[in-house]
């Protein structure tokens, strides 16, 4: 049995996660979501006096929309489609059949509207673009989403339905990078809040494919993806458990972001994964939330 298995039954023998029966498909305990309300509160204390504004948007995004993003040429690998049975009686009759005697019920469902997010931004970009100029000030936006992404695994911390939380931020290409260098330094001073030990790398995108291996290139060159990273399930490949990108202006052409000057805004984005970084606490302090260091508990709940 790998470290990966075993830590994963610990926390399905604890009851921190449970166990569906796909691998990373898990639901959480209250002790697990305690854990991740008391640090997005540490996340609001960090970064609640920038005036972000908040928006909420469902696990699910338009398709068309995802469509734009240009995911399906990026990470066609990790995308989820929402599809749906869309027939006539005489359809279901043989949908039931099927089903009856064990073949592919699914092959004739049909794709709705709705893709599933993979990540908490996705859904922002055109939303924005959609009010008109953003002012001269630029914006800042706090999201937070389950996201899904096909990537089944027995790692605990790999997961297909997680979530993310994010901070955007648009504007000129100063002042998306000072907010990514800001969160890099702030996401350092969080951990250490937290007990837990980190290294900030620069990192890319699984882009798929050969085409990929140029933008893997591209974006490692050009310092476009960073990552903080901390050991969980592995000392010598510590896990990402935030990420800090920088688009420079190709989400603002995509989508038609412009600032009030009618220049086209820059984009970065900051990501917590918030499993990842309960994950971390537990298996640093222990699966017993009392146990942990006092410090630890003073920081999450006072
Ligand atoms: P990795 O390199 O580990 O696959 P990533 O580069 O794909 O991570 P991002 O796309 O930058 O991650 O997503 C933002 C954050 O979401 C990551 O920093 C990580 O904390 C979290 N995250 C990404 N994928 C998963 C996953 N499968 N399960 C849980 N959390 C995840
Ligand atoms: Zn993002
Ligand atoms: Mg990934």
């Amino acid at each position: 049995m790998d470290m990966q298995t075993s830590f994963l039954d610990r926390l399905f023998e604890s009851g921190l996660l449970i166990d569906t029966g796909v691998d990373g498909l898990y639901g959480r305990s209250g002790q697990f979501e305690d854990v991740i309300t008391a640090f997005e509160r540490l996340i609001d204390t960090f970064g609640g006096a920038d005036g972000a504004e908040a928006m909420r948007f469902p696990p699910g995004m338009n398709r068309a929309l995802f469509e734009k993003s240009g995911y399906m040429k990026s990470f066609p690998q990790l995308a989820g489609t929402v599809h749906s049975f869309c027939g006539s009686d005489l359809d279901h009759m043989s949908l039931l059949q099927c089903m009856e005697v064990g073949d592919d019920w699914t092959k004739d469902q049909k794709a709705t509207d709705i893709v599933l997010t993979p990540a908490a931004c996705y859904p922002l970009y055109p939303t924005v673009a959609k009010r008109g100029n953003l002012p001269a000030k630029g914006g800042l936006f706090d999201l937070q989403s389950y996201c899904f992404r096909h990537e089944p695994s027995k790692d605990p911390a790999r997961q297909q339905l997680f979530r993310m939380r994010e901070y955007v931020c648009m504007g000129t290409e100063q002042h998306v990078t000072d907010f990514r260098q800001t969160w890099m330094d702030r996401g350092v001073e969080m951990m250490k809040h937290l007990g837990l030990d980190v290294t900030i790398d620069v990192a890319n995108d699984p882009f798929f494919g050969r085409a990929g291996k140029m933008m893997v290139n591209n974006q490692r060159d050009q310092n476009l993806k960073f990552e903080l990273l901390i050991p969980i399930t592995s000392t010598a490949n510590p896990t990402a458990c935030m990420s800090f990108n920088y688009h420079q202006d190709s989400f603002g052409l995509k989508w038609g972001l412009n600032l009030e000057d009618g220049s086209v805004a820059h984009t970065a984005c900051v990501g917590f994964g918030l499993e990842r970084i309960a994950l971390a606490l537990f298996h640093h302090h222990g699966l017993d939330v009392k146990q942990w260091p006092a410090s630890v508990r003073k920081t999450l709940w006072g």
